[in-house]
């Protein structure tokens, strides 16, 4: 495992407990007040809190008089003094994003993904879109973290291989990992892309508001997030959450796997597109439908719904119907209370599926659990992935372990 190492980005153990006592309390904290939440020494906190004030992690905020004693000296996170950047590699866009140490995104910037190529020409293009963001973001050098990188599954994480992904063409056992460490210089950590985004979601809300829950994502491909007791669920190669081969629809056409109605098969943007093409709902003057053409194509499909043309509204309905089927099958199995729905291609479809599946999966006689479930979009938008994964360096820097006890001492 990475972790021991990486940890030391910030210190050692006490350094990251006092770290992360500070940034959990939004208000700032006295040096008096740490001793108590952490269980150290105040000369421990004394000691950290210098050095952590003189690297311009954490800043003074003012005063505090509380009771009769002297007025406290409030301490509290520099957002400034430390970065992340996360990386998210979906088979049609790339999208970049700089979060500072409290988590907030300071700089964003989104490509396709270039076509025909190799997956060292993706890489090493993906490298130049880095650098480009970390000097448009004016962010030192010296102050990033790390870089994390959200990537279609399987994945094998251990190596920080991708090794098969069905939608990404020509990646087969591709070392995105070593190669992005060794051409940025950067710690890097791999997650899969599903994964990433019930992280972000998780980061950036309350805990009561999202506890146990998915998250559907709408990329080129479909998959689930998946998160129990405001923890991610992973599974044993970290590569959970494959809802692609749910059967939503036992009529519908055949998948690759050779059955019928499978979830993926039936929803994603592609395969929409390449069936309204057939019906001639819409004309598609190119053959070849690369990421930006499915990408205008349902766009031109949903226009048409919202604008009142039944056949388009059709299709758009069947999709919050197999929707539906999935939702309600896993909330069923997880006991789930929320969905929340993001990814590239989701704002494109939102306003025409999510009130019918709301509807649908509430409604639904499959639905056994006792209580309703929560419809929700990302707030995070289509950044989630990354966010998540820029997220996942923040944790691992950030986040106390006893496994760097066994190290730092
Ligand atoms: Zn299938």
């Amino acid at each position: 495992m990475r972790r021991g190492t990486n940890v030391h980005a910030l210190g050692g153990f006490n350094q990251i407990v006092i770290l992360d006592t500070i940034r959990r309390n939004r208000d700032g904290l006295s040096r008096v007040e740490i001793a108590e939440l952490t269980g150290l020494s105040a000369q421990t906190v004394s000691n950290v809190s210098r050095r952590l004030l003189d690297e311009g992690i954490i800043r003074e905020a003012g005063q505090r008089i509380l009771g009769v004693g002297k007025p406290r000296i409030i301490l509290e996170l520099d957002p400034s003094g430390g970065y992340a950047i996360g990386v998210h590699l979906d088979p049609a866009v790339i999208t970049y994003v700089v979060l500072d140490l409290d988590g907030r995104v300071v700089a964003h910037s989104a490509t396709r993904t270039p076509s025909g190529v190799t997956p060292e020409q993706v890489i090493a293009a993906m490298h130049d879109s880095i650098e480009a963001l970390i000097d448009a973001a004016g962010v030192e050098r010296g102050r990033v973290l790390g870089l994390g990188i959200a990537a279609p599954g399987p994945l094998d994480l251990e190596q920080g291989v991708v090794l098969d992904p069905p939608l990404l063409e020509g990646w087969h056992g591709v070392a995105l990992r070593d190669a992005l460490a060794e051409s940025t210089g950067l710690m890097v950590l791999l997650e899969k892309d599903v994964t990433a985004a019930t992280v972000a979601e998780l980061w950036t809300s309350s805990a009561q508001e999202r506890d146990d829950f998915m998250f559907f994502y709408y990329g080129t491909g479909v998959g689930l997030g998946l998160a129990i007791a405001h923890e991610a669920v992973r599974g044993a190669t970290n590569n959970a959450g494959d809802a692609g081969h749910i059967i939503v629809d036992p009529e519908g056409p055949v998948c690759s796997c050779g059955r019928r109605g499978c979830l993926g098969d039936a929803i994603m943007p592609r395969a929409v597109v390449d069936r309204a093409i057939a019906s001639g709902l819409i004309t598609a003057p190119d053959e070849r439908l690369g990421g930006d053409r499915v990408d205008a194509l349902l766009g031109e499909l949903a226009a048409d719904a919202e604008s009142g043309d039944h056949a388009a509204s059709a299709v758009f309905e069947a999709m919050a119907d197999r929707i539906a089927v999935a939702v309600v099958t896993v909330a069923n199995l997880l006991d789930l209370d929320t969905v929340v729905f993001g990814g590239p291609y989701w704002n494109r479809v939102s306003p025409l599926v999510l009130g019918r599946v709301s509807e649908l999966v509430n409604s639904s006689s499959s639905l056994v659990t006792t209580h309703p479930i929560a419809v929700a979009v990302s707030r995070i938008g289509d950044d989630v992935a990354a966010v998540g994964a820029a997220c996942l360096v923040l944790d691992d820097v950030l986040s106390p372990r006893p496994s760097a006890l066994l190290i730092s001492g």
